[in-house]
């Protein structure tokens, strides 16, 4: 190879380096992503100050010899891809032969592999091969990195904090393993534990590995089937929501991918279940025909486009919406006492903290992950909580109202705080949209004449969207300049309150406008209606009323959540009380 042709190639290593390497996390993905190409069964990551001062990888994978060890610097250099489309055909996890040149390029990298004959060690400094030797090591490959952009300072000041960056690379090793439960995963840094799995193959297992036990016995368990797409995972209840999407972790064939369309599915899954500021954990895995996917190739993109989306959408909400009302329940007052806090919570501020300080504080961190104290196989069901089919035959006697807002009842296992806004909203929003499905719509004419004045382009918007309010049961005519007349409304409409829910009605034609999709149409009226329709907090009302409001309660297909998620009744068993009060000692 001439002397030109090195630097130029050289060269395109450095732009490339900036285009895969923007942080320590994208190294430790490439370099994880080849020890799981590699078919290792066991792959440890150890960063030194959250990856800034040194990554390194080390695998049991099938190893490298000498030629193979050296082709793997050059660019382009890949024993799997033909044509980049054959990506995602092929089921890789997206190696293009061009990280390794790229990563060594810009850093100093020790090679240590053995492909179960020879060992070989290569240091290469600034893309510069320094020493190629044999060694002795055992099967596998381990890379080692240092000195990051030595040679390009410019780069250097991209990385962020080291905690954003252990954080980033955790993140990442996060999703990886729950990908590939039969992989044994260990993140350290700085020599402590951040996340250990143990391969063995068990989703669960897994998830609870990761995420603690505080969340794997909250999973529900999913699986589902049509004739493209097969699903299956778990997704948790709506007691432990978090407050941002980076635990709806979605596997492709064994690919961790981010799709917005995928996201919304299993976000509109939890929909009435939860508040929209929060969602929820919930490790989907994907199996498809390769033909049906494809990939965007860009070296850090990780999105995927399905043919039949429509369709596994539906699968998808259909899937999670069924097991959730499956297992709905009242939380119990007395959540179990967690005096480990999440770990993602624990770096999420140490992460907050230190960016605030600008990083100048350099203090011991355990980070390592706190066992929990009960074992995996002991994960059960709380036993104060009651299964949905049971409410139904539940009683609640009604004792009185606390701060004019919540109904106090009680029955012969416990205490219930009732929040009597949120109640009737629910029977309300169910009813509402009980009445917006229905096919036979009656419909009579307002008692006293109602005229709804609008600006112009809502009043055209109006009557290109005349067909939802016609099929609702609404009569509308002209009257005069940008003005409709409402000659006919349906009966279901609250008495007293008709002039208004047809505004509320008009407004959200309008908001949604080109968008119209009607059943979140008539979803978000029927959310609306019913919280308008609905006693306020700081009403008085009477035991009768109470006594009827809980009898229609535990009537609804969710008794549990207002439409907006928040819970409608906590109980308080006789054991949690006895428990608070030191009546019971345990
Ligand atoms: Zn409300
Ligand atoms: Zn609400």
């Amino acid at each position: 190879m001439s002397k030109i042709k090195v630097m130029s190639e050289n060269l395109a290593n450095k732009i490339a380096a900036g285009e895969v390497v923007e942080k320590c996390s994208s190294i430790v993905k490439e370099l994880v992503e080849n020890s799981i190409d590699a078919g290792s069964s066991e792959i440890k990551v150890e960063l030194t100050n959250g990856g800034l001062m040194g990554i390194k990888v080390s695998d049991n994978g099938i190893g490298m010899d000498e030629n193979d060890a050296m082709l793997a610097f050059s660019r382009h250099a890949t024993s799997k891809l033909t044509k980049e489309d054959d990506l995602f055909f092929i089921n890789t996890l997206g190696f293009r032969g061009e990280a390794l040149p790229s990563i060594a390029s810009v850093s100093e990298v020790e090679l240590l592999t053995n492909d179960g004959n020879v060992g070989t060690k290569i240091n290469i400094k600034g893309g510069k091969l320094l020493n190629k030797e044999e060694a002795s090591c055992k099967k596998g490959t381990s890379i080692t990195i240092k000195n990051l952009f030595y040679n390009t300072p410019a780069r250097l000041k991209y990385l962020k904090s080291e905690q954003t960056e252990m954080y980033n690379s955790l993140s990442f090793i996060e999703k990886i393993a729950l990908a590939n439960p039969d992989i044994r995963f260990e993140l350290t840094n700085n020599r402590n534990s951040l996340i250990k799995t143990t391969g063995s193959d068990n989703l669960l297992k897994t998830i609870h590995e990761v995420f603690g036990l505080s969340v794997s016995k909250q999973m529900l368990e999913i699986k589902n089937s049509n004739d493209d797409y097969e699903i299956s995972g778990y997704v948790c209840k709506p007691e432990i929501l978090k407050s941002n999407r980076n635990f709806i972790i979605t596997i492709v064939n064994g690919r961790v991918v981010r799709n917005n369309d995928l996201n919304k599915a299993i976000n509109d899954a939890y929909y009435t279940y939860k508040p929209d500021s929060k969602y929820p954990i919930v490790v989907l895995k994907i199996e498809a025909d390769p033909t049906l996917i494809d990939v965007n190739i860009h070296p850090t993109k990780q999105d995927i486009k399905f043919s039949k989306m429509d369709e596994l959408c539906k699968m998808i909400v259909d899937t999670i919406k069924n097991v959730l009302y499956q297992n709905l329940l009242i939380p119990s007052a007395m959540p179990e006492i967690n005096n480990t806090i999440e770990k993602d919570e624990i770096i999420d501020s140490v992460v907050k903290m230190y960016e605030d300080k600008e990083s100048s504080v350099q203090t011991e961190l355990d980070f390592s992950i706190k066992e929990d104290s009960a074992p995996y196989e002991k994960i059960e069901e709380p036993k104060e909580l009651i299964i949905n089919e049971e409410m139904k035959n539940l009683v609640l006697y009604p004792i009185g109202l606390a701060l004019g807002t919540y109904i106090i009842a009680q029955n012969d296992d416990g205490v219930y705080m009732i929040d009597q806004h949120a109640a009737q909203e629910r029977i309300n929003y169910e009813k509402y949209l009980k009445a917006l499905k229905e096919k036979e719509i009656t419909s009579i004419a307002p008692l006293f004449p109602i005229n709804i004045e609008l600006a112009p382009s809502d009043f055209v918007c109006i009557q290109e969207h005349m067909d939802v309010l016609t099929n609702m049961g609404f009569v509308l005519k002209e009257f005069g300049l940008n003005t409709y007349i409402v000659k006919e409304h349906p009966t279901w409409l609250k008495e007293g309150f008709e002039e208004e829910s047809i505004h509320k009605i008009i407004d959200s034609i309008i908001i949604m406008g080109n968008k119209f999709n009607p059943v979140k149409f008539n979803e978000h009226i029927a959310i609306t209606l019913a919280c308008k329709m609905s006693i306020k907090g700081n009403t008085r009302i009477s035991i009768e009323a109470m006594e009827e409001l809980l009898n229609e309660l535990v009537l609804t297909d969710n008794p549990y959540n207002c439409p907006h998620g928040r819970p409608t009744i906590i109980k308080f068993s006789i054991y949690d009380m006895e428990k608070m009060f030191k009546r019971a000692m345990n």
